[in-house]
């Protein structure tokens, strides 16, 4: 049988984002609780449409421990609402955890820190490095993307659809959220690419360590000059070398020289760090 809206109960809404509501609603038939996320495509063209399916389909086909899980996707048409079933994510996200920290000015456990490092890239192994079929790009890797379960492990959320979404024709209108984690090449009007990714989740590691973002500065203009320079100081003095050189490679200006997802994971420092945490 169909999946259908009432097999489901809406508990309570968990916010609306920049393209949807996301609420934690609860499975009937064995009371499990997940989250939807209601997406309105009644403004949307048929390209758009289409997009949007394969898009949704292909989180379906993502399978990893590190990477929120996809259930269904139930469409209403007299709505024009899709409604996108996913795991629910009790741990909360990293932009809470990284706010909670700059309030009570202290950093993170670099132990937690290595963890999150180790996981983030296993999770976009999972997108990047697929047996079958093209990569599937994360495109808006962010604190606030970044969900824990209650061990603390990761859960990377909020896949591929971005591109939809966002309508990914020109740089202009790609980004909607604060582009502090806009890689030089976006920055400069090249196409999104796995290394994008990279630089994406460099940042997100850097302000997890530093408590804000590698690039920052009160307008657009010197954000992008500070981009594209690179030019961002040492993390914490009290975390190690070994983490600034891995989050520095990811920073890496040069797209030629930013490891990708292979390389990262052959990188002594990252493969023993990983070992050691199995
Ligand atoms: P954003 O555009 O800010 O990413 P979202 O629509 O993705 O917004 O999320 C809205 C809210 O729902 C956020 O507070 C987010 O933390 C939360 N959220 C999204 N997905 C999940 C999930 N799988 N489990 C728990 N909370 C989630
Ligand atoms: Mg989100």
């Amino acid at each position: 049988s169909k999946t259908a809206l009432d097999d489901f109960e809406v508990i309570s809404t968990i916010g609306t984002g920049s393209y949807g509501t996301c609420k934690k609603i609860k499975r009937k038939r064995d009371g499990k609780v997940l989250v939807w996320k209601e997406l309105d495509y009644g403004a949307m063209s048929e390209t758009e449409k289409q997009m949007l399916v394969s898009e949704v389909n292909l989180l379906r086909e993502l399978r990893s421990p590190y990477i929120v899980k996809y259930y269904d996707r139930i469409i209403d048409r007299a709505r024009t609402t899709i409604y996108i079933i996913m795991e629910y994510c009790k741990g909360g996200d990293l932009a809470t955890i990284i706010a909670k920290h700059k309030r009570d000015g202290q950093y993170l456990d670099e132990e937690f820190i290595w963890k999150i490092l180790i996981q983030l890239t296993q999770a976009l192994q999972e997108c990047h490095q697929r047996k079958n079929g093209r990569a599937v790009l994360h495109r808006d890797m962010k604190p606030a993307n970044v969900f824990l379960d209650t061990d603390r492990n990761v859960k990377l959320g909020d896949f591929g659809l971005a591109r939809v979404l966002h309508h990914e024709t020109s740089f202009a209108n790609t980004y909607v959220g604060t582009p502090y984690y806009m890689s030089p090449e976006l920055v400069n009007n090249q196409s999104y690419n796995e290394k994008s990714d990279i630089w994406s989740m460099g940042c997100v590691l850097y302000e997890l360590c530093a408590l804000h973002p590698p690039f920052t500065a009160s307008n657009q203009t010197e954000l992008n000059r500070k981009i594209r320079l690179g030019d961002f100081s040492r993390i914490p003095a009290c975390l190690s070398d070994d983490l600034n050189n891995v989050i520095s490679k990811m920073l890496h200006v040069e797209v030629s020289q930013r490891p990708s997802i292979e390389e990262l994971l052959a990188d002594p420092i990252v493969s023993g760090r990983r070992s050691r945490m199995e």
